[in-house]
């Protein structure tokens, strides 16, 4: 087991990466979760995608996960004459429900409640938030009127946001449906779930997942404003988060995204939810061999937030240099890392009416006192991943190793910041897993003679429960 970057990289899979060569570099150089974009591509190449990756783990040792992200309620226009038209400020449009090739006159959006739903005065942006249109008049039933606010370019195919309307799509939609059974069954570690606007849209996927026998974890788009209303439910109903930066930068005032940023990065470190910054992070190296002063910045600012993972898009599904982005990132991880200590050290009191107490009690005591002794390396047994969820929420200096007979939770853990994972199926007794742990550490290089250890489970061992039992030793 190889040991890189607490921050996580996530990256996304598309037609410039989804060869087993491209890959395996993008693995070498620090991704450690594949996403797939269920907005794009076919089964056929996912499928090529995934079984690509998992041949990969097997050869190189590593437990890189998957994230299948579902596209969700997008809205979108349709098919453009000649490609595209131009749209003038000032001059009015009529939006139809009913299927057309669009003129600068007449657009056709994929929305059929449309008209229903949209309020006059209420905002149609398209193309992320390029053209802005404000709506004064509709017939509820199949058309609505525009003003074109700010004109532009309308190409075939692109998004269509409307932030101030309250949108009558449930969060999965058919094809969502269709996307989720192909994800699960392909036993993918995390599903991405698309503009969430409430709990019950969490609740909802839930209940789909277990019904499916699956144990894929959730990872919630933050991405509308009506999901920040109830932001602290939704963090505590879904496993993880993103901040998906694109959306949420079309739904609100851009100026806003940055505050937002770092506001779901706390709520999430308090709440022991991974978090995951999504969108433009190195967006100029589509086409750049290297990326701009400001995306560093971005980056840097991404890991000094506290977040468990940065996330690229476009720039490894379809740009031209997939492997020397995710060496990008990792540098500029790396080195944020190693010289700024403000990451580290976020301890938060465990809730004493908390079931979870005494393990929660555990794992921050651990980190206090991995702090005060500059203890090297956290283990941790688990068979749900629980207690590697909770320690890394106190961002500690030492390395997180999880020690667990449950293959898919190795590879769900790579999301989550600063852990890594062994397989491990000798559950024999305390004292001799506990050595056992250490003697492994030591052969792989994870700890040296004189560095202190501290191993975190559950006595007695064989009823696997929760962790209970903190032993602080220094390598003999
Ligand atoms: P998307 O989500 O790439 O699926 O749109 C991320 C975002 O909106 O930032
Ligand atoms: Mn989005």
């Amino acid at each position: 087991m190889k040991t890189g970057n607490k921050t996580k990289i996530v990256a996304t899979i598309g037609p410039a990466s989804t060869a087993k060569e491209v890959l395996r570099e993008m693995i070498n150089a620090g991704m450690n979760i594949c996403r797939i974009n269920f907005s794009h591509g076919n089964y056929d190449t996912v499928t090529e995608t995934i079984s690509n990756l998992r041949e990969l783990n097997v050869e190189m040792e590593t437990y890189v996960g998957i994230l299948a992200d579902l596209q969700g309620p997008k809205l979108r226009i349709g098919e453009v004459q000649d490609k595209s038209v131009e749209l003038v400020a000032g001059k009015e449009v009529i939006i139809t429900t009913v299927p057309a090739i669009s003129t600068a006159e007449r657009i056709y959006i994929t929305y059929p409640e449309f008209p229903k739903d949209v309020v006059v005065g209420e905002n149609v942006l398209i193309d992320d938030g390029k053209l802005l249109l404000k709506v004064i008049a509709s017939d509820k039933d199949k058309e609505v009127k525009a003003l074109v606010v700010q004109g532009g370019t309308l190409s075939s195919r692109k998004g269509v946001n409307l932030p101030n309307t309250k949108i009558s799509l449930p969060c999965l939609t058919e094809k969502d449906i269709k996307d989720l059974d192909f994800a699960l069954k392909n036993k993918v570690e995390w599903i991405g779930l698309s503009f969430v606007r409430s709990v019950t849209d969490i609740m909802d996927l839930r209940q789909r997942i277990k019904a499916a026998d699956s144990t894929a974890r959730i990872v919630a788009k933050i991405e509308k404003p009506e999901a920040l209303l109830e932001i602290d439910e939704i963090i505590e109903a879904t496993d993880a988060v993103m901040v998906a930066r694109g959306d949420l930068g079309v739904e609100l005032p851009l100026e806003q995204v940055p505050t937002i940023q770092k506001m779901l990065v706390r709520k999430c470190i308090q709440q022991s939810r991974p978090v995951i910054i999504a969108t433009q992070m190195m967006e100029s190296m589509l086409t750049n061999q290297s990326p701009t002063r400001a995306e560093v910045n971005d980056v840097a600012n991404a890991v000094l937030d506290g977040a468990d993972a940065v996330m690229l898009s476009e720039e490894t599904s379809v740009g031209k240099y997939p492997v020397r982005t995710v060496q990008h990132m990792h540098n500029i991880v790396s080195y944020i890392e190693a010289h700024e200590k403000s990451i580290y050290f976020r301890e938060h009191h465990p809730e004493l009416h908390n079931i979870t107490f005494i393990s929660d009690s555990i794992c921050y005591n651990a980190c206090v006192m991995a702090k005060h002794a500059g203890v090297t390396a956290i283990s941790t047994m688990t068979n749900s991943g629980y207690t590697a969820f909770k320690i890394s929420s106190h961002r500690p200096k030492a390395n997180i190793f999880t020690f667990t007979d449950n293959p898919s939770l190795l590879t769900t853990l790579s999301l989550v910041w600063g852990v890594y994972g062994f397989y491990y199926d000798k559950y024999e007794s305390t004292d001799d897993t506990i050595q056992d742990i250490q003697n492994i550490l030591r052969q792989e290089g994870h700890v040296i003679k004189d560095d202190f250890v501290i191993n975190i489970a559950s006595t007695p061992i064989k009823e696997r429960g929760r962790a209970n039992t903190l032993k602080l030793s220094l390598i003999e």
